[in-house]
């Protein structure tokens, strides 16, 4: 496990998302209908392409309704925390999900986290009625899943990677036989527990930060305190003055730069909110209102001062990471300079000198 750069897989339904939001999709939309077909599906009887087709004949939901459902779904409240940590420590988060693209992107824009790497399948819109379904990854079929999670993982594992899974249900199966670790719940965790499979129960995104918190001792790379101190030690035997002076200082300065990365992005997601409340307030005031003077309007002003505020405290965390940033370049030359001198190698050549 040491040295092995971490990636982390998360299942959306369930997982992310408080519900199941593709089971929801379906039953609300063909009024539920699709419900034989869903309970084919968690039998076993049908694979889940073929339990969406079944669902498609009954689909019926136009954009309105399609938004204000999208609106009523909520996420995992700690889930944006742990994406923000994530991204500060340069640990990549993927979303595996059998699913479809048509709810999962909205909600996560609407969450702001655009950015995340989404592997799921398509639901279009083919005019202002009617949705096409498309399978991307059906030809890699396990023959259960219309995307299957173990064919993602197989796919985007490189070597030294630790893969972590996290997931709550059925679809998860295919991708938690690829993963080093697991953290599961809801019927995951009751499908491990009767195999004994080996997993870490969570409830929500808080416990897996935790774990992280506890586990990452250097920038996205598992290196557990054992085999630090055996660093450590190796390096005092060597001679190498500083090292511990150096490696204490290099970690404190990781830690500087994870926790403004975390601020920066955090103001940055502060920052499209207020567009976003901008842009309704605007809308809603332009469309009432005629002839108003927008920057005279107390409410538009408001957001304006906030926004301009969040503009300055990014400009000063980034000028922070900028001179820490340097700081650690310096450190980095000076220690290794100091290695470089003290080296058996540089002391024969002096000695020859
Ligand atoms: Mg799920």
């Amino acid at each position: 496990m040491t040295g092995k750069r971490i990636k982390i897989f998360c299942d959306f339904d369930g997982t992310i998302a408080t519900e199941d939001v593709g089971d929801l999709f379906f039953t609300t939309f063909t009024q539920g209908k699709a419900l034989p077909a869903i309970q084919l599906w968690e039998s076993g009887k049908i694979d889940s392409r073929e339990m969406y087709l079944r669902g498609m004949q009954y689909l019926n939901v136009s954009k309105n309704q399609l938004n204000d459902f999208i609106n009523a779904r909520s996420l995992d409240t700690t889930f944006v925390p742990f994406v923000d940590f994530c991204a500060a420590n340069d640990i990549p988060v993927s979303i595996l999900s059998d699913g479809m693209d048509l709810y999962i992107k909205p909600i996560l824009e609407r969450n702001y986290l655009p950015a995340l790497n989404v592997y799921c399948n398509e639901l279009h819109w083919n005019g202002e009625q009617k949705l096409e379904i498309n399978f991307p990854y059906f030809e890699h079929t396990c023959g259960r899943c219309a995307n299957c999670k173990g064919y993602q993982i197989r796919r985007l594992r490189e070597n030294d990677d630790f893969i972590i899974f996290v997931g709550d249900g059925y679809s998860d199966l295919c991708g938690i036989k690829e993963v080093d670790l697991i953290f599961a719940k809801d019927s995951l965790a009751a499908y491990c527990d009767r195999e004994k499979i080996k997993y870490l129960a969570f409830e929500n995104f808080s416990n897996i930060l935790n774990w992280l918190k506890l586990n990452l001792t250097e920038k996205n790379t598992e290196v557990s305190m054992s085999d630090k101190a055996d660093k450590l030690w190796q390096d005092v035997k060597k001679g190498v003055k500083d090292t511990v002076t150096y490696v204490t200082e290099k970690t404190e300065e990781l830690t500087a730069i994870g926790r403004l990365k975390m601020d920066i992005a955090g103001i940055k997601r502060k920052t499209e909110k207020k567009y976003n409340e901008l842009g309704r307030i605007v809308y809603d005031k332009l469309e009432k209102e005629e002839g108003l003077v927008l920057d005279a309007d107390e409410d538009v002003k408001k957001v304006i001062e906030e926004i301009s505020s969040f503009g300055k405290e990014l400009k000063g965390k980034e000028k922070e990471m900028e001179e820490v940033g340097k700081k650690e370049e310096e450190s980095t030359a000076a220690a290794e300079e100091k290695i470089e001198e003290s080296s058996p190698e540089t002391e024969g050549k002096k000695d020859s000198e």
